[in-house]
């Protein structure tokens, strides 16, 4: 093998590092799709990957307030809903979403929208951003043409971190419950503690060991729980009710350990 000079090499490594930069996360979609009408209960739209109809796609909606850089809320969805209109586009119907919203639980009346499919730890921009104006009718809204400014944006939800803090980077934040879905029913922590919401959270013990605090967006959670599916950089949160620990959706988000 030939050798490169080490200026040649580090030429290399400084473009291929801009590239992943500007690549992150509107990278080659894999599938296609968008959001196909946002109305004041819900948000529709499809997603389909063309060279595997049977790769049912996760769908990640973003709802950001106008003006803001952070999603107010984020949403997850899979597109595995039969829709008439896909059967004859696409031949199979089996790919579109639906997903309730609570407009009134956002303040402020424009807000933008924006789809990602979810691959494992990547995400894939999903069609155009979409515009929605609260208390719009129902009529399907042309999705707006937005131009990716791709350099600045991330679908991870970044933030600062705060003197004493050290972070730890991206991690999968979901939440869980005590139901039977979410595998709970003892009604205590894997610590014996009884979970409680803003509080409690599940991660893998062998980066983030029982009784670790870290603090995801404002709340400062103790690690009080496993699960069987939590390794790696995984955090569960511990919720209320099931309804809200579905809400929360899967999102990446920064987190920090207290010290
Ligand atoms: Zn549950």
């Amino acid at each position: 093998m030939k050798k490169k000079s080490l200026k040649h090499s580090l030429f290399a490594l400084l473009s291929l590092t801009v590239v992943i930069a500007a690549a992150f996360p509107s990278k080659a979609a894999v599938a296609k799709g968008k959001i196909t009408r946002v109305d004041s209960t819900s948000i529709c739209g499809w997603a389909w990957n063309p060279d595997d109809t049977n790769d049912v796609q996760q769908v990640e909606l973003h709802i950001f307030q106008s003006g803001k850089a952070e999603p107010v809320k984020y949403l997850h969805v899979t597109a595995d809903e039969y829709r008439e209109d896909l059967a004859v586009d696409l031949k199979d119907g089996w790919h579109g979403f639906s997903v309730k919203v609570d407009w009134s639980q956002f303040s402020g009346n424009d807000f933008k929208i924006k789809a990602y499919t979810v691959k494992g730890d990547e995400y894939y921009i999903l069609g155009d951003t979409v515009d929605y104006k609260k208390g719009s009718s129902g009529a399907d809204k042309q999705a707006s043409k937005v131009p990716e400014d791709t350099s600045s944006q991330t679908a991870a939800q970044a933030a600062t971190p705060v003197t004493g803090e050290r972070s730890l980077g991206l991690f999968s934040v979901c939440g869980y419950c005590n139901c039977e879905k979410c595998g709970g029913g003892s009604g205590l922590t894997y610590s014996g503690t009884v979970p409680q919401a803003n509080h409690t959270i599940a991660a893998d013990l062998s980066i983030l060991p029982l009784g670790s605090k870290v603090r995801i967006g404002n709340v400062i959670y103790t690690v009080e729980d496993i699960g069987s599916a939590i390794q790696g950089n995984i955090i569960d949160v511990y919720c209320d009710t099931h309804e809200i620990a579905v809400s929360l959706g899967l999102t990446k988000q920064e987190v920090f350990l207290v010290q």
